[in-house]
């Protein structure tokens, strides 16, 4: 039997209330935990029964591999949300946005081009751009780096992809469009665009929009994301990709993905009042602490204009991009980890060792171990001792 409540790393016994001496707080990961109480409070309608009959076959009946009803739901999420538009968009389902990171790139590749499409993002990047690219060695893409490099730089006739992840992980920057012309493609990675991580300027409006289920619910396990896409062809290219690959989305995770915004949409602002009610609070201990520190800095996020909210709102990221500012705190992620807190290394975003991604989004006794530890980090190497 799975048990009924999950600890977080540091603690144990049957209320997890329980703290293990000298434990390195886990600050790396992006599991958006936060999100849980919210889900607990909203246990008995967020939870279904699947019967073992339901839902065996490969397709909906119209012969999809795409739930209509859960499409609609997600358009409805975004009307009101405000933070992208979807009238007259194609709306493509992926396992997770991970699985659309690729199909987009091979979507808006040449084919059999004598050279193969330039893959860029602005450092420091998430590095799954990279990486999937690399995996997926193909004639027809290549990462090349950072944007920056190819901006006076690019040919007009080699195909440009850039990713531009707004918000930005790790610093929460709303990064825009580096690179210009007709042979620039743009795929924008919106996983964070929620109000819990940032004030929403405006509807997003790019060509290709990622979001993602694990940063707006929290239910990163359920492996749902999805694509909103302006061109009829990028968007049968993107789903032909998830057809070959995994036969469209898993219909559990479907089902469970609408039921779990049936119940956003029937709590009308609730999820992102909290999300953005926690998130924020953790920004300003966080800067509290950083702030008696001349060892450490944080990147500076202005308040903005956030049109849901309809206010100026103050900075609530997901990850803390920390810099180590002393001579010989070259590795700052050794520092952290001397006092035991695990974070990801700044060069594991193509930015080097000063940087270390501290990951705010996880439960709350995680979230306070790790200020318990920096503050210990702060007074104790403030006086010299
Ligand atoms: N894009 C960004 C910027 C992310 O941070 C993540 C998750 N860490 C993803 C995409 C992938 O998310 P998922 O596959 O869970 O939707």
């Amino acid at each position: 039997q799975e048990p009924i409540c999950e600890c977080s790393d540091c603690y144990g016994g049957p209320d997890c209330s329980q703290l293990f001496p000298n434990c390195t707080v886990n600050a790396n990961s992006g599991d958006p935990l936060f999100l849980e109480p919210f889900w607990v409070k909203h246990a008995g309608s967020s939870a279904f029964l699947v019967a073992g009959w339901h839902r065996m076959s490969y397709m909906y009946s119209d012969g999809s591999y795409i739930s209509q009803e859960l499409e609609s739901h997600i358009r409805k999420v975004h009307a009101i949300v405000g933070n992208a538009i979807t009238e007259g968009r194609y709306i493509a389902f992926g396992v997770g946005s991970t699985q659309l990171l690729n199909a987009a790139v091979r979507a808006l590749s040449p084919r059999n081009a004598s050279s193969p499409a330039r893959v860029v993002a602005s450092i420091p990047f998430y590095p799954v751009y990279e990486e999937q690219t690399n995996l997926f060695q193909s004639m027809d893409f290549k990462f090349e780096g950072d944007t920056s490099s190819w901006k006076n730089n690019s040919d007009v006739y080699t195909d440009m992809i850039e990713f531009v992840t707004s918000p930005n992980n790790p610093d929460g920057k709303l990064n825009q469009a580096v690179l210009e012309g007709e042979n620039v493609k743009t795929i924008y990675d919106h996983a964070y665009y929620w109000p819990h991580f940032t004030p929403i300027p405006t509807p997003a409006d790019g060509d290709i929009m990622l979001f993602s289920m694990s940063k707006f619910t929290g239910h990163a396990g359920s492996r749902f994301g999805w694509a909103v896409i302006k061109d009829e062809a990028i968007y049968q290219r993107m789903i032909r990709y998830s057809q070959l690959n995994t036969i469209g989305v898993c219909r559990d995770s479907q089902l469970r993905a609408l039921k779990l915004l049936k119940v956003v949409l029937q709590q009308r602002n609730d999820i992102y009042e909290f999300g953005y009610a926690t998130m924020m609070k953790r920004w300003e201990r966080l800067s509290s602490v950083i702030s008696m520190s001349e060892r450490f800095s944080l990147q500076k996020i202005a308040p903005n204009y956030c049109n849901f909210f309809q206010k100026v709102r103050d900075p609530s990221p997901a990850y803390a991009w920390l810099k180590c500012e002393r001579e010989e705190d070259k590795d700052c992620h050794a520092v952290l980890r001397a006092g035991k807190i695990d974070g990801r290394e700044g060069n594991r975003f193509s930015a080097g060792d000063r940087y270390v991604r501290l990951s705010l989004l996880r439960r709350q006794d995680d979230f306070d171990l790790l200020i318990q530890k920096l503050n210990q980090l702060v007074s104790r190497k403030e006086d010299g001792s």
